[in-house]
């Protein structure tokens, strides 16, 4: 009798996901060696901090910028800067993390979701045109993955309407828009260095305006209210402390300076498998403006499942026994769809904002369908500096085979 093996086959991505050596190394050491022969650690006037602030504006000329103990604070400090009043909106992408929507919440805010474009993820602008009201403030436009919302819609929309632009460039480092980098088209940017982004300090933000307006009081929003300058305590206003730290700042500075190189990686990288992905029937590769730089801080495709002959499960199982590192999905449903808005427990299993009369939104009729879709049929790939034309080619083989197999 045989006792032949059936024949192994081999995965077209035959290598495990690139990985970088290390993220920090001598850039942060130094900083971070100058900085424990201080004898403070304390943000206001720390050469760390300020340092930082420099290094940021190198990349992002904004007059004003408080760095900040995360992308979630910065958000929140760009919301305090409206001064909204209970009741006021808005408007949010439904695919993003909690950090968009906190501040607004903890201002006594509205947000309102706009639906998406289904092939860029970002705000459509007309669904945003949809949803303006009277109550209407702001616009908070999301890049998501690392693609820049079509800020020349919103900016104009904005215009038209009287509205402020704050943008969550949290996934978007180094992404731009018609050559501008995001962050600098509307009226506040806010970033983040958590430790999955870009660049990152384990957890930190940035936030920054080119307006005096805001700018002068960004300081006050993340810090208690207190005016360093003057040196004197006697809050007019309710104010989180946000602040940012020394250590924080040390190896935040030492990251920037690795950012154009780390984002040009990740566009060349994403924009390689976008090419050699479109076109694929069974297959919808994300798609960037014309004009626009991705910053790729993930590989984002859609499956049209229509032209398939297998589900979401069964394809990322078939891309993964060809070595791709795909996984089903990115987040589980519409930010609208998670408990803490369907049951409006925003404070204590209150909303004062809806229970004294201010609003009269109710989350568990807001339906995004073009979101709902796009979670449904969307599928995660890793995507890093570390990766290879070569790696990528694989990646984009295995993609074409698994796809080409199994077309209706
Ligand atoms: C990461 C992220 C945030 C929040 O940043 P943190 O630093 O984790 O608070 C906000 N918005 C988006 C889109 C993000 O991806």
């Amino acid at each position: 009798m045989s006792t032949a093996q059936p024949p192994v086959l081999k995965p077209i991505v035959d290598e495990p996901v690139p990985v970088l050596d290390a993220r920090w190394g001598e850039a942060e050491l130094s900083r971070l060696t100058a900085m424990v022969k201080q004898r403070s650690l304390f943000y206001w006037k720390g050469p760390q901090t300020e340092a930082l602030a420099t290094e940021f504006r190198r990349h992002y000329g904004l007059k004003h910028v408080f760095p900040c103990s995360s992308g979630s604070a910065a958000l929140h400090i760009a919301v305090a800067a409206l001064r909204l009043k209970p009741g006021d909106e808005v408007i949010v992408s439904p695919i993003t993390d909690m950090g968009s929507v906190i501040g607004i919440l903890y201002q006594q805010g509205v947000p309102v979701f706009a639906d998406l474009d289904p092939r860029t993820y970002n705000m459509d602008p007309a669904a945003i045109s949809k949803v303006i009201s009277p109550k209407t403030r702001a616009i908070m436009a999301v890049h998501l993955a690392g693609n820049a919302c079509d800020m020349t819609a919103i900016c104009a929309l904005a215009k038209t309407h009287n509205l402020v632009v704050i943008e969550d460039c949290a996934q978007s480092w180094g992404a731009q828009h018609q050559g501008t980098n995001v962050g600098l088209m509307g009226d506040i940017g806010c970033f983040s260095f958590n430790d999955f982004k870009h660049v990152s300090c384990g957890d930190g933000g940035m936030v920054g305006t080119n307006r005096d307006d805001f700018g002068q009081g960004l300081s006050k929003w993340g810090d208690k209210c207190y005016d360093r300058t003057a040196g004197t305590r006697d809050p007019e206003e309710l104010a989180p402390n946000y602040r940012m730290s020394e250590p924080q700042s040390a190896v935040c500075t030492a990251q920037l300076t690795k950012l154009e190189h780390i984002v040009s990686r990740r566009n060349r990288a994403g924009s390689r498998l976008t090419a050699a992905l479109a076109d694929l029937p069974g297959i919808l590769a994300p798609v960037t403006r014309p004009g626009d730089r991705h910053s790729y801080w993930f590989y984002l495709l859609r499956l049209d499942l229509a032209a398939l002959t297998v589900n979401r499960a069964d394809f990322v199982e078939a891309l993964k026994a060809q070595g791709v590192a795909a996984s089903p999905g990115y987040i589980p449903m519409p930010v609208y769809r998670y408990k803490v808005f369907q049951n409006h427990n925003f404070f204590g299993g209150t909303w004062p904002a809806r229970d004294l009369g201010a609003t009269t939104m109710n989350y568990t009729k807001v339906h995004c369908p073009v979101a709902e879709a796009i979670l449904q049929d969307c599928v995660v790939l890793p995507l890093n500096e570390a990766m290879s034309d070569g790696y990528i080619d694989k990646v984009a083989r295995a993609i074409r085979t698994v796809a080409a197999s199994r077309l209706l």
